[in-house]
């Protein structure tokens, strides 16, 4: 059956707008709208019917009424008109049978957005689209009764013409993978709701005091409730690397929440020094994007003075959080039994521990798998090292680091490839002889 046959057929039954004829063939034809598709259907039928009516033929009137009634066809309904053939006004149809002409509101769906969306930084947007079921199941019917091969969902539809328009308004974007906002939009009741996207920001974590915990810590006998233990602050410690720093992020995003995510923490009673722990704040809800990240940096350090300083703010997203989580969740535990050229002495040792604790190492592919692996550096962070002597030339390390850190290499400085190494603190060429996993710590 050809377009225009099928077309008479669907608006010989049901009364249908532009733009749900016209998504019946959404596939056919790139650059136009459904409603452009639509209308131009209904104008050559028109043409066609005319045509037939000044040769008497009687389907010709009778496709321009349907046209006029069942197609809304302000052409149609003129020529008939003209003709003076009148239009039963009970034939007159109300409203669309598929959208219930939601698509003639789209301006108004889309002022409605912008209204909520008025309060809030964003530079990118989506539109969801919520449709009622009975809406969705009448239009698979309609579509299998008519055999529609072509044709594209109103949902889908329904969220191109308001993204459009949305943009159009606003001058702002579409972003289909990591939208800043996202406007759920249900047209046929009306409806406009906003979902928040969170928006993260990455850094490194210095703690240079003693004695306060990363996260906050509720207290162990009232859990937070506040009791004579805890000095009626429900929290075992006053204060937090995680609430000091949550602080200015909030009073600058203006969001209502704040939840500090981390690769991996460090003991209460341990410092955090070097380059700092990598971490994201993820704030809910917020009203500010555009945040100036060097001067939130300084106002973090000034609130948090002398205990916490971060450092190398950026934006950041999700996936992040995702691979600071994994990399949290992958931390192991190994020992290496070492041996050296030179004899070692106790301070070597504690040299050792020093420089190898609470630090990042660089390491390029080392060159006994370069040659099945791309030759990239890597950066894993060491946690903590414990070296014992066990004889003039040979001691044992615990190293405790981020999963994917190549131990060998770390021992022997694979020809400078990785940096720090044991050789290279102590000038003193080491090889490990002997290698063990002792844990991996795999943290909920
Ligand atoms: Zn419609
Ligand atoms: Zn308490």
């Amino acid at each position: 059956m050809n377009i225009l046959e099928k077309t008479l057929k669907m608006l010989e039954k049901y009364p249908l707008c532009d733009h749900c004829l016209g998504r019946q063939f959404a596939l056919l034809g790139h650059g136009l709208e459904n409603d452009e598709r639509g209308n131009a259907i209904k104008m050559i039928l028109t043409l066609e019917a005319h045509a037939l009516a000044i040769s008497k033929d009687k389907k010709g009137v009778k496709t321009l009424k349907t046209l006029a009634t069942n197609g809304f066809f302000g052409i149609a309904k003129d020529i008939l008109h003209r003709m003076k053939k009148r239009i039963p006004s009970k034939r007159l149809p109300k409203t669309c049978f598929l959208c219930e002409d939601k698509f003639k509101i789209v301006d108004e769906l889309a002022k409605k957005a912008l209204e909520r969306l008025k309060s809030y930084e964003y530079s990118n947007f989506l539109v969801g689209i919520e449709l009622p079921v009975t809406v969705e199941e009448r239009e698979d019917e309609f579509k299998a009764e008519f055999e529609v091969s072509y044709g594209e969902n109103m949902r889908n539809e329904f969220g191109r013409v308001i993204g459009k328009k949305i943009a159009e308004f606003s001058g702002k974007t579409v972003e289909y993978k990591k939208p800043e906002m996202v406007v759920l939009v249900n047209p046929l009741a009306e409806e406009v709701r906003l979902q928040i996207n969170p928006l993260y920001i990455a850094g490194r974590y210095r703690k240079l005091v003693r004695g306060i915990p990363q996260s906050k810590w509720l207290c162990s006998n009232c859990w937070g409730k506040g009791c004579e233990k805890c000095n009626w602050t429900g929290k075992m410690y006053q204060e937090s690397v995680e609430e000091i720093i949550e602080k200015p992020f909030l009073d600058a995003a203006g969001g209502v929440k704040a939840s500090f995510h981390a690769s991996g923490r460090e003991d209460i009673d341990a410092r955090m020094l070097g380059k700092g722990r990598p971490f994201v704040i993820e704030i809910t809800r917020p009203k500010k994007r555009f945040l100036n990240l060097k001067k939130l940096e300084e106002a973090v350090n000034v609130y948090a003075k002398g205990k916490v300083e971060v450092s190398n703010l950026q934006f950041a997203d999700k996936d992040v959080v995702r691979k600071l989580k994994k990399a949290e969740s992958a931390q192991k535990e190994y020992r290496v039994v070492i041996e050296f050229e030179n004899t070692i002495a106790t301070k070597d040792l504690r040299l050792l521990e020093e420089k190898l604790t609470n630090i990042m190492v660089k390491q390029k592919t080392p060159l006994r798998v370069l040659h099945r692996r791309a030759d990239l550096t890597r950066e894993k962070y060491i946690y903590e090292v414990k070296v014992k002597k066990l004889l003039p030339k040979k001691a044992e390390m615990k190293i405790r680091c981020q999963g994917g850190l190549y131990v060998k290499e770390l021992v022997t400085g694979d020809e400078g490839r990785t940096t720090p190494s044991v050789s290279e603190i102590l000038k003193n060429k080491a090889k490990p002889i002997k290698l063990d996993v002792l844990n991996v710590i795999m943290r909920n």
